[in-house]
């Protein structure tokens, strides 16, 4: 369902990804982590076109992203993305915010997608919040509503970026709870996280980047015992 073959993406002078490859299969966890700045939210980014890639392939719930006339639209029906920031329209209410797309985008009427709002609010568990105010919300709250509102879109691949930085433990422990939930139904999930005690449970593959590159991937074996020392390294420093 994700292929990347030997992706390269610069910005200016700067060549952030260096030749990026690996797959992704229908249903599968992959968590991608590794040093600030390797490049994992730029690789995040080129997957959902919201970056262009200079080099490479890369395919996409069969979308080629390398393409110049790839169907955003389309693209964008199939892919969900979620980031640290929730982005929730704050003078919408929550059902308001998850209903938004699938009613512009998918051009659904009121109460179908009323129906979808209200089965994927349940999935994030928050039914009782429907009619609130995003600032009426916690930040894990805010950010199951995000999820949900990708969700929404009934997408066959979900990316999230640091989806819990922002947020203190308890509240992360909500978000992850969700997303192993998401993982366990089978949904197709890439993630680029800092917590190395969820992608050990829940990833099925684990992708150290390091310098634009992949340094080292695997089932999350590798974080028991890494191959190299860099992501030894890595995985000490990261327990901290
Ligand atoms: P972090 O863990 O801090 O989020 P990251 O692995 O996600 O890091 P990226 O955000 O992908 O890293 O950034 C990789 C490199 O690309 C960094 O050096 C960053 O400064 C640079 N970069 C990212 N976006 C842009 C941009 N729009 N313009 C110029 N440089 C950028
Ligand atoms: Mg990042």
């Amino acid at each position: 369902i994700v292929e990347l073959k030997d992706v390269r993406k610069s910005f200016g002078d700067l060549e952030v990804l260096k030749g990026v490859t690996f797959d992704v299969n229908r249903g599968e966890v992959a968590a991608i982590i590794g040093q600030s700045g390797s490049g994992k939210s730029t690789a995040l980014r080129c997957m959902d076109r919201l970056e262009t890639i200079q080099g490479g392939s890369m395919l996409i719930c069969g979308h080629e992203l390398h393409d110049d006339d790839v169907d955003l639209k389309s693209l964008r029906r199939d892919v969900g993305i979620v980031f640290q920031s929730y982005n929730l329209f704050p003078h919408l209410t929550v059902a308001q915010n998850i209903m938004l797309a699938p009613r512009m985008v998918k051009g659904m009427k009121q109460r179908q997608a009323r129906e979808i709002a209200d089965t994927v609010i349940a999935k994030v568990g928050l039914r009782e919040k429907m009619d609130c105010y995003p600032e009426q919300l916690s930040g894990g709250q805010q950010q199951r509503v995000a999820i949900a509102r990708s969700l929404a879109m009934e997408p066959k691949l979900m990316l999230f970026d640091e989806v819990t930085s922002a947020l203190d433990p308890q509240l992360t422990g909500e978000v992850l709870r969700v997303m192993e939930q998401l993982a366990a139904d089978g949904m197709t999930m890439i993630l680029v996280t800092h917590e190395m005690a969820f992608a050990r449970k829940v990833a099925d593959r684990v992708i150290y980047m390091r310098d634009g590159k992949v340094h080292e991937m695997g089932s999350s074996d590798i974080l028991r015992t890494p191959a190299t020392p860099e992501l030894a390294a890595f995985v000490s420093e990261s327990a901290e």
